[in-house]
């Protein structure tokens, strides 16, 4: 939701003989406090299990379709079935720099798929994109079983990973680019637990659906 910004409201004039200010008294020197640091142990990455369900009603959804050709139909679960089986991966990456307690879900589905997808749409293009909005409804079922709260809210804010963070994503092969994304094409990386919504979410500046929690 994007907000209107509030008109300034207008100051009154200042008055011209305005009475001079007295001195600001000043204030009496403390020590300060020393800011207590956040102690960075080691990062964490362990592989975790994610259940995604295919669901016809979010991929109907998720496609913008409210019918589904009944061959593609046919189609679609055993090849989610298959996914699933083969090429879905689920990490938590905990991160104890990073704030709250610095834990992090990834999730994305592995080449072989995007391989699948674009052989596919060579075929038939509105095969091919049934099965890129799939990949896409994988990854966010597979998310949502981890934290339930993903699908209250519908949408996983992103959030600016650590730089002990983007060492895991290299130690599990996945390259990060500064706009947001990795080299997988169906990814989910957010916060674990839900936390903040739209205010961590690296996208917001752009995102028209985005909204205060
Ligand atoms: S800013 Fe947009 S993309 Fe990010 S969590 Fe909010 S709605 Fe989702």
């Amino acid at each position: 939701m994007t907000t209107t910004k509030k008109p300034a409201a207008k100051k009154p004039a200042a008055a011209k003989a305005a009475a001079k200010k007295p001195a600001a008294a000043k204030k009496p020197t403390t020590a300060k406090k020393p800011v207590a640091k956040k102690s960075a142990g080691p990062i964490q990455v362990e592989a975790i299990s994610a259940h995604p369900e295919f669901d016809l009603f979010t991929y109907c959804e998720l496609s913008g379709e409210t019918r589904i050709e009944h061959d593609l139909l046919e189609e679609l679960e055993p090849r989610f079935d298959n996914w699933a089986a083969k090429y879905l991966r689920a990490y938590k990456i905990t991160d104890p720099a990073a704030p709250g307690d610095g834990g992090h879900l990834l999730v994305w589905l592995e080449e072989p798929v995007e391989d699948e997808i674009e052989g596919v749409w060579q075929d038939s293009q509105s095969a091919g994109m049934g099965f890129h909005n799939l990949a896409i409804h994988m990854v966010m079922s597979a998310a949502h079983n981890v934290i339930p709260e993903l699908a209250d809210k519908g949408c996983a804010p992103l959030p600016k990973p650590t730089a002990g963070i983007l060492k895991a994503f290299e130690k599990l092969g996945l390259i990060w680019n500064a706009e947001g994304t990795v080299n997988r094409q169906f990814a989910v990386f957010t916060r674990m637990p839900y936390s903040e919504g739209c205010n961590i979410c690296m996208l917001r500046p752009k995102c028209p659906n985005a909204h205060d929690d």
